[in-house]
């Protein structure tokens, strides 16, 4: 049986997107394709407030977790990674992967990244980056992004700032020329609410300057590599074509929903969960850092998740056990991404009542 997702990716996809993607095959040199990309180009600056070349990945997020931090770090120099959750700790995984010199400042699973932690890490050492989960996807924690940038900015200018924005971009408003981010990246099966397998990434100038500064960049991320052929509206590899068919189509659709009503859907349908996880459960998040794309509920009622799910599973519906070891079975997740509705999330809210007989 179809089951609507109301997990953190992939998220719900509209059968108008789905059918974007069965367009004719076309040549990734050829002027239909640079004319795709290049109708392309301008929506997604609008999406994220930015005039900054916006490149697209045929890989998932994690690639440019990989990607970004390995061009930000000059030799001899480190990065610094804030770690809420088990995204964030990812990200410290990558950076000892790549042979990145790395430490981390951690926070209490629930809680968020806050400016004056990252002040006290980053005044520690000589950091040419810093990491910043913005949904902590794992623990439902939205960490204040341009807070913490202008504090970096201001007393930090050495230090990029990377930003994995996947569960946020494309659902919460990210100002990235105006905040003054350095890369932030997102697979499009989360917020975008498109199929997986594509990533968008806005990269600033400041960063292809340090990109020029590292000798080890990479291949397949290689930020220089990807700017030049972005200058004819192509990829260095062959881009995922079908999902950027429907990436065009999303794309008008959200310019036409309007961004500002866009985010404020998001929020609604966050604030319409919290409100049924307060009277019912217990938010598992601090209240200060409360995602507006993902909602982590105590199961403070000591049911069974998996048999929850199961039961919504014969009714239409998927939500998401707890993250890992640590979370399973003592929280759960719904997801109020991309194209859902308050009216979805209702109906879905409705369900587990009847279910559970709250
Ligand atoms: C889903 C997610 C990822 C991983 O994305 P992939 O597309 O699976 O690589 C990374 N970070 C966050 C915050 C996520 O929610």
């Amino acid at each position: 049986m179809y089951k609507k997702l109301f997990i953190p990716g992939p998220t719900h996809v509209r059968e108008e997107i789905l059918q974007a993607q069965t367009a004719p095959m076309i040549g990734h040199r050829s002027k239909d394709y640079s004319d795709l990309q290049g109708e392309i180009r301008p929506k997604l600056q609008k999406l994220l407030y930015t005039g900054q070349p916006v490149f697209l990945f045929a890989s998932s997020g994690t690639g440019l977790m990989e990607g970004s931090i390995r061009q930000a770090v000059r030799p001899g120099k480190r990065a610094l990674v804030t770690a809420c959750g088990a995204f964030s700790d990812r990200w410290y995984n990558i950076a000892v992967a790549n042979g990145v010199p790395a430490d981390r400042v951690d926070v209490e699973w629930g809680q968020g990244i806050t400016p004056a932690l990252v002040d006290e890490a980053l005044s520690q050492g000589d950091y040419d980056a810093v990491t910043i989960t913005f949904n902590e996807t794992s623990t439902g924690v939205m960490n204040p992004l341009q807070e913490i940038a202008a504090l970096v900015n201001r007393k930090y200018p050495d230090a990029v700032i990377l930003v994995d924005a996947v569960s946020g971009m494309a659902g919460a408003k990210i100002e990235f020329d105006a905040w003054g981010l350095d890369v932030a990246f997102a697979s499009t099966q989360k917020c975008f609410a498109l199929p997986p397998g594509l990533a968008v990434a806005p990269v600033s100038e400041r960063m292809l300057e340090r990109a020029a500064q590292v000798p080890n960049r990479g291949y397949y991320f290689d930020f220089l590599n990807m700017l030049k052929y972005y200058q004819k509206d192509q990829t260095p590899a062959t881009p995922a074509i079908s999902l950027i068919n429907a990436l065009n189509r999303q794309l008008d659709d959200i310019l036409a929903e309007g961004l500002e009503n866009r985010w404020a859907r998001h929020l609604e349908m966050a604030e319409t969960v919290r409100t049924w996880a307060r009277q019912y459960w217990a938010l598992f998040p601090d209240e200060r850092f409360l995602s507006n794309t993902v909602t982590t509920i105590k199961n403070t009622r000591g049911i069974s998740v998996a048999d929850l799910n199961k039961a919504l599973g014969e009714r239409g519906a998927m939500l998401s056990n707890g993250y890992g070891k640590q979370l399973k079975e003592k929280t759960f997740r719904i997801a109020h991404m991309g194209d859902l509705t308050v009216a979805d999330i209702t109906w879905l809210l409705g369900e587990i009542d009847d279910i559970l007989g709250l």
